[in-house]
């Protein structure tokens, strides 16, 4: 099984509360058990622009391919956003959209990386500048291999860009479970939207998720799944606030594999947000979350 990763996810970002370091940790933990082999782990190649067009607008993917940047870009997406920012959104990208692909070819794909769900068509937020799930999505439906996709947003935050750049767009059901005191402030409306009170903790998150998604995984039939499992669900972190332990998450994300399994959905992973207190646990939640992709591909062998 591949595990997609660039050595360009990896960027300084000093002093920031995110620390794209984690999904290198993440990804060192599994080499280090043994779940991982170096010889799995597969680079992405950079997006063409006609890529990037898919979901952005001609001004912003202009500014990101040349880094024509103005300080109230990096002002809006809250994080400065240098060479080395840009180019690791630029490879997440790339990782995104070769998960998605292997996803079809072996029912799991994952992008040790990547769930931008702030950005918007034409302009970053909330750290992320490019939406790698969007672009996937969007090039997958173009080169029809698939007709259908679902987003399944599980990071604390609402997927409002994701949830804008498809609106109206039959094609692509938006799923986001998020809370509800957090950022952003104004909210986008996706296909559909659950919001959860800070301090939910595991028993009323994992109800609510079996409720909502299986009904909407029903009814909809996606033909890909596109999984964002953010860690900032997680209780030690310092801005998501649901108040998740590591077993409820682990639960979350053997949900959300279950059930797309059983309905012979192809998932692509992505990772997305983790603040942890604590960086390392943001980290180990990554590697937790990877392992149950994993295991669930393996149980499909
Ligand atoms: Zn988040």
């Amino acid at each position: 099984m591949k595990i997609v990763f660039s050595k360009y996810y990896t960027v300084k970002t000093p002093g920031h509360v995110f620390r794209a370091g984690k999904f290198e940790a993440a990804l060192n933990m599994l080499l280090k058990d043994g779940i991982v082999l170096k010889k799995d782990i597969v680079a992405p190649a950079a997006p063409s622009k006609a890529d990037l067009l898919l979901a952005h607008s001609p001004a912003w993917v202009k500014k990101n391919l040349k880094f024509g940047f103005t300080p109230e870009d990096s002002v809006k997406a809250e994080l400065t956003i240098t060479r080395g920012v840009a180019r690791a959104h630029m490879m997440n990208v790339g990782g995104t959209i070769k998960a998605a692909r292997l996803a079809l070819k072996n029912g799991v794909g994952i992008n040790c990386g990547g769930g931008a769900h702030h950005a918007f068509k034409d302009h970053g937020e909330g750290f992320c500048l490019l939406n790698d799930i969007a672009i996937a999505v969007k090039k997958l439906l173009k080169e029809r291999l698939i007709r259908r996709a679902m987003i399944i947003d599980l990071d604390a935050h609402q997927g409002n860009g994701t949830a804008a750049i498809f609106r109206g767009d039959k094609r692509v059901f938006t799923f986001s479970m998020h809370g509800v005191e957090t950022y952003p402030e104004k909210r986008e409306r996706s296909s559909l939207d659950i919001e959860l009170k800070a301090g939910t903790g595991d028993a009323v998150y994992l109800a609510v998720l079996k409720r909502g998604l299986s009904r909407v995984l029903d009814e909809f039939r996606p033909d890909l799944a596109v999984y964002l499992a953010g860690a900032d669900v997680y209780k030690g972190d310092a801005l998501g606030g649901l108040g998740l332990t590591m077993l409820g998450i682990k639960k979350r994300d053997a949900f959300v594999f279950s059930e797309c399994r059983g309905r012979g959905v192809p998932v692509a992973l992505t990772l997305g947000g983790g603040y942890a207190l604590k960086p390392e646990n943001s980290a180990k939640i990554h590697a937790e979350t990877i392992k149950s992709a994993l295991s669930r591909h393996a149980g499909d062998l």
